[in-house]
């Protein structure tokens, strides 16, 4: 934190917030990409230099008119470097890697140096008192090289403590008999609605819940974020605050956390409590908290320019990358006549829809599908109707996958923002043929046709689900690349203006901050990525491997390389 207050000290003759509130700077670099309005590549019209004032850019101009109009702003030559609106995660789960640094990895490259997935979870157990939780997070079962984890396997790594391994997909979890008793899990349960308990062949239960199964048991008040409450926020802040510097290492300084529920409200509570919430944070709070939430009069927009509810997350079907999200038509990865599994029916969708659409607030719903989204939109344009005061909250499909000319004629009249994946192509594109057909892999992840068409379009890595990089998924949106160098649909490439406008202008008006962020222009805040080469210019398989050199949040820098 020194190096972020040193600049104040040294002018303001203080330091912290207030005097940080009263600095003014001005910032030059080679070229600074500001994205203003009539501003694109054919004219660029950029400014040179920008000043600040406390958190805010309050002109943009030439160098010495910025300079003798503040003489004693302190000046901020960036050199070389070019600048762009800071880089905004529209939807990614940031609070919960705060748990994942603190728990056992068992993704394929920590199982094949660990020794495998047993040797790991032995070695965790016998560290951790008896009678406390062993969480292993990013689990691959397909990697695990003495085979797939079930309930016997984690009952002879430990029959004393809880033991669960949660999927790298995190839409199922493995547990042991004594995590599954603490989770109210019998042999005799039926399933619960909207998931699956993974059985035997003589019916007891293998320790395997999936999609409502287990993520309803850990999202729920009384459920297992009481029980898993294996860490103490002593332990979490400073975790935390590593998550934050591998954010802004890859040039993020705002990102919207997709699914919170009361344990990461207090962590970011704490977090910015102890001053290392360095990013800005949108929060989407899971969908069976609303009606508490709803009593305390609290809806979105509450909160700050640091911290802040944005809206109420759903879903509705499965996961793209699991080929399990709900289309009208069936296909190759599920069997017979399966078109994808819907997590929640129509009618309690619908109310659930419309009771946050009434509060005024803003419903964020995980849809992958094309029957999927249509369901969304269903829900949406009824709730719209019936109460038309909040007409112009723009709600959102996340992922929002797979569409067609009828569904975006549909969310451009609602005024929905979707937020699809970026960087999804690259990392498992090339399972999306065998899962979908080729048809749906070309068509997947539209960035280009919803702005064809007028719609804002926010920017998501959905990490950790997929890669971190903003510049990876810019490249991704811009290339259409799979992993192994086929192209998707290249028909939907994006230029990389239009990737970096989905990434700054877009994600902020996912939140409803498009007036706060976004765009290097006065009035908006100074949130700013520093690069070593420039974005637009750049030949595009190369932008993952431009360098971020310094990330920006409020003119204050919160990351150097
Ligand atoms: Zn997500």
């Amino acid at each position: 934190m020194n190096e972020v207050h040193g600049d104040t000290a040294r002018h303001g003759g203080a330091s912290g917030p207030e005097a940080d509130a009263r600095a003014l700077r001005v910032f030059r670099a080679r070229r600074i990409i500001s994205l203003a309005d009539g501003t694109d590549a054919a004219r660029p019209q950029e400014p040179e230099a920008f000043a600040t004032l406390g958190e805010r850019i309050v002109a943009t101009g030439d160098w010495a008119d910025l300079r003798s109009r503040f003489p004693a702003a302190e000046p901020v030559d960036l050199g070389d470097a070019v600048v762009v609106p800071g880089l905004n995660d529209a939807h990614c789960h940031p609070a919960g890697l705060a748990d994942t640094r603190l728990r056992v990895s068992l993704t394929a490259e920590a199982m094949s140096t660990g020794g495998g997935s047993r040797a790991l979870l032995a070695d965790k157990a016998r560290a951790t008192p008896p009678g406390r939780w062993v969480v292993a997070e990013g689990y691959n079962p397909a990697a695990d090289p003495h085979g797939r984890l079930d309930r016997a396997a984690l009952d002879a790594v430990s029959r004393e403590h809880p033991v669960l391994a949660v999927h790298f997909s995190c839409h199922m979890a493995v547990a042991n008999s004594r995590a599954l008793e603490l989770a109210g899990h019998r042999d005799t349960d039926a399933d619960p609605p909207g998931g699956t308990l993974g059985r035997n062949p003589d019916g007891s239960l293998d320790g395997w819940m999936y999609e409502g199964a287990w993520f309803d048991e850990w999202f729920r008040p009384s459920g297992a974020p009481e029980l898993l409450g294996e860490f103490t926020l002593d332990d979490l802040v400073p975790s935390f605050a590593e998550v934050c510097r591998e954010f802004h290492a890859a040039g993020i300084t705002s990102w919207c956390d997709a699914l919170v529920s009361p344990r990461e409200i207090r962590l970011y509570q704490e977090a910015a409590r102890r001053g290392v919430l360095t990013a800005r944070v949108g929060m989407l709070v899971w969908h069976r908290y609303f009606a508490d939430l709803q009593r305390t009069g609290l809806g979105t927009g509450f909160g700050s320019e640091h911290l802040r509810l944005v809206g109420v997350k759903m879903m509705i079907d499965g996961a793209l990358a699991g080929g399990t999200c709900l289309c009208r038509a069936p296909y190759p990865s599920q069997t017979g006549a399966d078109n994808g599994i819907q997590l929640m029916g129509d009618e309690e969708f619908a109310a659930a829809v419309r009771a946050v659409h009434d509060a005024g607030s803003r419903v964020a719903v995980h849809a992958n599908g094309d029957l999927a989204v249509g369901k969304v939109l269903d829900a949406i344009e009824a709730a719209r109707a019936a109460e038309p005061r909040y007409a112009a909250t723009n709600h959102r499909i996340e992922h929002c996958s797979l569409v067609d000319d009828d569904l975006i004629a549909r969310i451009a009249a609602a005024g929905v923002t979707p937020v699809p994946f970026g960087s999804f192509l690259h990392e498992h594109g090339d399972k999306l043929r065998g899962y979908y057909g080729d048809e749906r892999a070309a068509a997947a992840c539209a960035h280009r046709r919803f702005l064809d068409a007028g719609i804002a379009v926010g920017g998501s890595s959905d990490h950790p689900a997929g890669p971190l990089p903003p510049l990876l998924a810019i490249r991704t949106m811009v290339t259409r690349a799979t992993d192994s160098g086929e192209v998707l649909g290249p028909d939907l490439r994006v230029t990389p203006r239009q990737a970096l406008e989905v990434y700054t202008v877009g994600s902020a008006h996912a939140t409803g901050e498009g007036h706060l962020k976004g765009r290097l222009v006065p009035g908006m805040l100074a949130d700013f990525t520093v690069l070593g080469e420039d974005l637009l210019a750049t030949p595009p398989e190369r932008i993952a491997d431009i360098p971020v050199l310094s990330t920006w949040v409020g003119a204050r820098r919160v990351w150097a390389a």
